[in-house]
């Protein structure tokens, strides 16, 4: 060990920058005392003197330490003119514990350090004011028993009650010197008992004790567990400090006071102290609710030259620290200290308004403005929370699959939700085990997606995401009982119709209707994105397909949309029969028949999303899915062709029945109702219904692949039925040509998804310009597209500069493009296998959630520069979920993407990390 090593450095001395070294609470401490703040004098012990002592085996503190420590108390004594243990004019120090990283989970302060029955007569002595000495004792008797010996708070609990009870005292501070007397004689009993020692009495053994017992707490469970849960790593915070502080008194007498204060308010950000006190209190007060603190304001009042006082050291701590600061004061006998500081906890709107203030108020530049702000904190200002002032109990739990809140009426399936949504008008949240396609109508419906199965990235949860509507996802401990419309939570259940409400930001469910907070984009918001656009290379697009989607992602500031996927538009109830023709038809003509239904349509949604981005680029990506994920289900289809034929089969007796009535004696009436009867299952229509059915059938089966994903959709659709790409690019062409013709700008984008080679481009390509030329005459004046591949196939990555050759983009379609090169298909890994991967290290984060950077970006980074090599100006995106994705956008920026596409929701925060990563990288 080396015994030159410095482990303790007084205020004055230390480095105010080195957290790491003297943790936040002492790096502060140092950095206050040297810039005149008047913070009482005290020292700070390193956490590297911690980890020495946690790493040595005979739990002896590191050699030379004590030696520094008594040397500095030394220098305490001179700058307080009292004495360390003399019992004339003691000096009494209060232990801290601090590492790098705020961290409740350690140990607490250990105030008064230094009382004995011999130091108590001196501070009785020269306050004159026994009741407060004793008052002191106790207090320092029960903290250092409990937090340095550990001795449980109950012991020290029953006898203080017990003599509060013999007083008659109702709060503590009607306790007299007596009172308080007997409780510290009792108080050394209890830790006697308790530790089979007397309470040590020598101050330098009760600060060599504290100091090992803080040391100690670092490796003590809660600690242990608290980093576990936030992920605080060894290069965040390692070790704790120990903090040695000159005690000063916020309870001698009415002109002592203790508080807390927040230089601005980190509610709203407005630009005023904001905060509490208590007049003739300690710190410990202030936090324990014993007495209910005063606004900082009524300080005006009750101390105005205190008040001032305040002011200042709060534009001194901001002027320094030029950030929000959460700060710690204490008054003894009108003279005020400082005794913590630390950058300011706030809410999302607090944070952007202070940004955008302080930025004006040339306190900080407007890079350090967008810089402190978190990305992902964004999204909160775009869904409405719920009221953080209101707290109810949860009912469950599930995952923040979709960040907001929403309350309605409990359902249970998505026809009834549209029948209680949409039709008659009521809230409704679509609750479910899990959600599959066929439920989309539910979602178009509901304010809000509850299922009780799946993951952050089930069907439920992206598509919920997509829309922007909040959504709880695997909330275990749900049952939903489909059939009797209700679900069972623990000992109760609600029922279809019962209101309930998730909050899909915490991932938590509550029965009733809990009051919300809406949503506020603030202007501010909006100042400071704009800085975030002037400072990002990575410009923003959206993922959108409908104009709604589209008007919302513009309003939030997308310059375009990166991606609009043509299949969502055909899943509309008065389309989708269309689509089935479509898919059905036996020839070519009976398939061109059902296009032509579909042509106009489609040219309508085109229009609509060309209208709203003007003037911005529209990226539409041709039919993608197998297409049989439009046709019905194969097991309802069986289910449905057996009940016909039993139909069928009655239907016949019914007929042979009425053949036969010539032989019947029957009445009158009778003879009527079998010829209804038979009128109504006329056998020929039961056979129809049956014929079509099994030609359905039969489709679906003709079509049934065992890999869908990997099987017949995407370009390939493209080649086999390429009648089905040339109407939507017609669409698309005219749209943009009619469009064009009102006067209304549009820049088409064609984009082609599942690509692995050139070939496949160059087919789609000779359509394209082919419909292209055909409209150009017929609209008299031709209106300029581009035309680009999804990039989301290995090979298309390997091939990416023959492709390039063909194609005037490249969009990233990382969702495909992850499955693809880890040959993980998402839903069973994110079911089965993912969870273990990523609970034991070998796989560090979900690769659907954050780009995986060493794999799937390295491909990209290849296909880049690849694609480039052949054509320089080639335009660059990334169209999967990780483009909403803070850290996976700091990637694309680094590899030289142009834009990247998010869904609507998350374009704010994309915005605003398209500025970190322009800033970061320099
Ligand atoms: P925490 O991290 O829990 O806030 P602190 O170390 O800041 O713990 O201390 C707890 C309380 O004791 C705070 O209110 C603090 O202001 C007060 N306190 C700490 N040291 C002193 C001191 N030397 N004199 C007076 N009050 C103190
Ligand atoms: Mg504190
Ligand atoms: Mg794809």
């Amino acid at each position: 060990m080396d015994s030159t090593k410095k482990y303790v450095f007084a205020f004055d001395e230390g480095d105010g920058k080195n957290k790491k070294l003297l943790g936040g609470k002492g790096a502060n401490l140092c950095e206050m005392t040297q810039i005149g703040l008047n913070v009482p004098p005290g020292f700070v012990i390193s956490t590297e003197a911690c980890l020495e002592y946690l790493d040595a085996s005979d739990h002896a503190l590191p050699a030379g330490l004590i030696d520094e420590v008594q040397a500095h108390m030394r220098v305490l004594e001179e700058k307080t003119g009292k004495g360390f243990g003399d019992p004339e004019n003691p000096l009494l120090v209060s232990v801290r514990s601090g590492s790098a990283m705020s961290m409740p989970g350690m140990m607490d302060t250990i105030l008064n350090l230094g009382l004995n029955a011999e130091t108590l007569q001196g501070v009785i002595a020269a306050t004159g004011d026994a009741r407060f000495g004793y008052d002191a004792y106790r207090r320092f008797i029960q903290l250092f028993g409990k937090v340095a010996l550990g001795v449980p708070d109950e012991a020290f609990d029953t006898e203080f009650e017990a003599i509060k009870a013999a007083a008659h005292a109702k709060q503590d501070v009607d306790l007299s010197a007596a009172d308080l007397k007997e409780v510290s004689e009792r108080f050394l009993v209890v830790v006697e008992q308790a530790t089979g020692h007397p309470f040590p009495s020598d101050p330098y053994r009760q600060l060599e004790i504290a100091i090992k017992a803080v040391f100690g707490s670092w490796s003590g469970r809660r600690a242990v567990d608290y980093r576990k849960q936030f992920h605080i790593t060894p290069d965040m915070a390692n070790g704790t400090a120990v903090n040695v502080v000159t005690m000063v008194f916020g309870n001698r007498g009415d002109d002592s006071a203790t508080g807390v204060g927040f230089t601005r308010n980190p509610a709203t950000g407005e630009n005023r102290l904001y905060g509490e006190y208590l007049i003739n209190a300690q710190g410990e007060d202030v936090v324990a609710g014993i007495r209910t603190p005063k606004p900082i304001d009524r300080l005006k009042v009750e101390m105005p030259d205190l008040a001032e006082q305040l002011d200042r050291l709060r534009d001194k701590l901001e002027g320094h620290y030029r950030e929000v600061q959460d700060f710690e004061f204490t008054i003894e006998r009108g003279q005020l200290y400082c005794l913590q500081t630390r950058n300011g906890k706030m809410n999302t709107v607090a944070m952007v308004r202070t940004s955008v203030e302080m930025e004006r108020e040339g306190l900080i530049s407007k890079e350090q403005a967008l810089l402190r702000i978190a990305p992902e904190l964004l999204e909160q200002m775009l869904f409405p929370r719920l009221d953080p002032s209101v707290k109810v109990e949860p009912v469950a739990q599930g995952l923040p699959a979709s960040p907001g809140a929403a309350s309605g009426i409990a359902v249970f399936d998505a026809d009834r939700a549209e029948q209680l949504g949409t039709q008659q008008g009521h809230k409704v949240i679509l609750v479910r085990e899990e959600t599959k396609p066929e439920d989309i109508h539910g979602f178009f419906a509901s304010e809000g997606i509850l299922t009780s199965r799946g993951g952050k990235t089930s069907h439920a949860a992206v598509v919920a995401r997509g829309m922007g509507k909040p959504c709880v996802a695997g909330a275990e401990g749900i049952g939903v009982d489909v059939n009797r419309r209700e679900a069972r939570v623990g000992l109760t259940s609600f029922k279809e119709g019962d209101v309930i409400t998730i909050d899909g930001t915490s991932g938590k469910v509550y029965l009733g209707a809990i009051p919300m907070v809406e949503p506020d984009f603030t202007p501010e918001l909006n100042i400071l994105l704009d800085w975030a656009d002037e400072m990002a290379r990575l410009k923003v697009m959206a993922n959108a397909d409908t104009p709604v989607d589209a008007r919302r992602a513009r309003r939030y500031g997308a310059v375009g949309i990166g991606l609009a996927r043509t299949e969502r538009m055909f899943n509309d109830v008065e389309r989708l029969p269309i689509v089935i023709e479509m898919i059905v038809a036996e020839t070519p003509e009976q398939r061109q028949e059902a296009l032509d239904k579909l042509l106009p349509l489609q040219r309508n949604d085109f229009r609509d999303l060309f209208e709203v981005m003007s003037p911005n680029p529209v990226t539409i990506r041709l039919l993608d899915p197998p297409i049989h994920e439009f046709l019905p289900d194969e097991h309802v289809l069986e289910r449905e062709l057996a009940e016909l034929r039993v139909l069928a089969q009655s239907a016949r007796g019914v007929s042979v029945l009425a053949g036969a009535m010539g032989l019947l004696h029957a009445s009158e009436s009778l003879r009527h109702e079998i010829e209804t009867a038979r009128r109504m299952v006329d056998p020929a229509v039961v056979e129809e219904a049956i014929a079509k059915k099994e030609a359905m059938l039969k489709k679906v089966r003709a079509l049934y692949e065992t890999n869908p994903m990997l099987g017949h959709r995407g370009v390939r659709l493209g080649m086999t039925f390429p009648e089905i790409y040339q109407m939507q690019v017609r669409a698309i062409l005219e749209a943009a040509a009619e469009c064009a013709k009102a006067g209304i700008e549009v820049h088409p984008q064609i984009k082609v998804p599942q690509v692995c080679t050139a070939q496949e481009l160059r087919k789609v390509k000779a359509f394209v310009d082919s419909i292209h030329t055909e409209v150009a005459e017929k609209f008299g004046k031709p209106v300029p597209y581009k035309f680009g591949t999804m990039i989301e196939v290995v090979r298309a990555c390997m091939r990416a500069d023959s492709l390039a050759e063909e194609a005037e983009f490249f969009s990233f379609g990382t969702n495909d493009l992850t499955q693809a090169t880890f040959s993980f298909s998402r839903e069973d890994a994110e079911n089965k296998f993912l969870p273990l991967y990523n609970q034991s290290g070998i796989l560090q984060d979900n690769p659907f959630e954050v780009l995986d950077v060493k794999g799937v970006g390295k491909l990209m980074q290849l296909a880049v520069e690849w694609g480039r090599a052949v054509k320089p100006g080639l335009h660059v995106g990334i169209c999967g979920e990780h483009g909403g994705h803070p850290s996976s956008i700091a990637f694309c920026h680094q590899i030289g993407l142009d834009y990247v596409s998010c869904s609507g929701p998350r374009v704010p925060v994309a915005r605003l990390a398209a500025a970190h990563a322009a800033l970061k990288s320099g």
